[in-house]
């Protein structure tokens, strides 16, 4: 049995987004700048999908740019609010848990010089408060930038909270919100957005394409240099085949969101409760109710995350420990680290992230399976404390 849980990492492609892409690889395969028949099909094609973007997460469609991905949309989104306040400050405020696109950007900037970066403390949940980014404000401080949910623990910040903060002092707020896009209901305005990233690949949609939502009236500079596209904000012919699929996976997604949340919460809650009952010494990673509803992470004490990830493999369970980008290091994870936890145990986490497409019987599998694996892994461990194998 093959069974894919790791979905916080990337998606599949669902098969009507594949349909929806193939006429603008093969049919509308003009150049949306030229000026012709071809040009105009594609140019229609873009339009389409910039409204049905707009509309799933409460924006207008001229404050939809079109990006190579979450990544590029958070780069253009920190280094172009802090280029365009130059006058205003240098300082910005961002948490210990932010995906790299976000932290190691920020960080990059400051060494640069670019600016001053206070990195907020979060609880023992991942939670960012709305008062901490309050008490850290200052008069030049010209960016916030706080993800919307977090991509190991699934844990979702009061985005609408901190947007309402940032907005009463006029300062510019960013959200990561690739994890949470698809997952939880979305409103830029009521939530005082003002620049957005997200990412086609963790809703289904195909890799290489985002959106960065930049309000009306936020001007920032693009990161791309070149051609005039996308009102000169994001230089380079338009992925068209892309974008088609963006926008069909997220007006798909959007349309079942609350049946899947109660379908895929209920799997998720069944593997939850399942580890807990079947497993001793485990620890519940994210909070428990605020959380995305397909994320399951534990800290398994006494073996190394990338162990289990092994035996996993082995037997056709695809699943995560920390993030995609840090596992094949032994790093421990900065998102469990800056929630508190001690070094042994952020290195045995294991994240399991499920999907629509997840099956009752995957899930059976995986709770008969898991058991067996970290009692093999756990009797050969030196850490295992010696009473535990009697
Ligand atoms: C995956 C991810 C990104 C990066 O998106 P890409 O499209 O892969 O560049 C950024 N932020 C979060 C929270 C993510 O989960």
């Amino acid at each position: 049995m093959k069974v894919y849980l790791d979905n916080a990492a990337t998606t599949m492609v669902r098969k009507e987004v594949v349909d929806a892409m193939i006429p603008a690889f093969t049919t509308y395969y003009g150049n949306p700048s030229s000026l012709h028949e071809f040009a105009r099909e594609a140019e229609q094609l873009l339009d389409s999908a910039r409204k049905d973007v707009a509309n799933v997460i409460g924006a207008k469609p001229d404050e939809i740019v079109f990006t190579g991905g979450g990544s590029e949309s958070d780069n253009m989104a920190l280094r172009g609010a802090v280029a365009a306040n130059k006058k205003k400050g240098k300082h910005v405020i961002t948490s210990a848990v932010e995906h790299h696109a976000v932290l190691y950007t920020l960080q990059a900037m400051e060494r640069e010089g670019l600016i001053d970066l206070t990195i907020l403390p979060v609880d023992e949940y991942a939670i960012v408060s709305a008062e901490s980014v309050t008490s850290a404000l200052r008069d030049d401080t010209v960016l916030v930038s706080i993800m919307f949910a977090n991509n190991e623990v699934g844990t979702i910040n009061p985005i609408a909270e901190i947007g309402k903060v940032c907005r009463d002092k006029g300062v510019l707020f960013h959200t990561d919100a690739v994890q949470a896009t698809g997952h939880v209901p979305i409103d830029v305005v009521k939530m005082n957005i003002d620049l957005m990233a997200i990412s086609a690949h963790k809703f289904h949609g195909p890799k290489g394409v985002g959106v960065l939502y930049i309000r009306k009236g936020v001007r920032i500079p693009s990161l791309i240099i070149g051609g005039g596209q996308e009102k000169k904000r994001r230089a380079g012919t338009e992925n068209v085949p892309g974008i088609v699929g963006l926008a069909t996976a997220l007006k798909l997604t959007n349309e079942h969101m609350a049946e899947n949340a109660v379908k895929v919460g209920a799997l998720r809650d069944k593997l939850l409760k399942g580890i807990a009952d079947r497993i001793p010494d485990v620890k519940l990673n994210g909070h428990p109710i605020n959380r995305l509803p397909n994320n399951v992470n534990y800290s398994i004490r006494y073996i190394e995350g990338e162990s289990i990830l092994l035996m996993l493999d082995i037997n056709g369970i695809a699943a995560s420990s920390g993030s995609a980008c840090t596992s094949g290091s032994l790093d421990p994870s900065h998102v469990l680290l800056a929630m508190g936890l001690p070094h042994e145990i952020a290195h045995g986490s294991l994240r399991l992230t499920l999907s629509e497409f997840t099956t009752e019987e995957e899930i059976n599998y995986v709770l008969d399976l898991l058991p067996q694996i970290i009692q093999r892994l756990r009797d050969m461990s030196p850490l295992y404390p010696k009473q535990h194998n009697a």
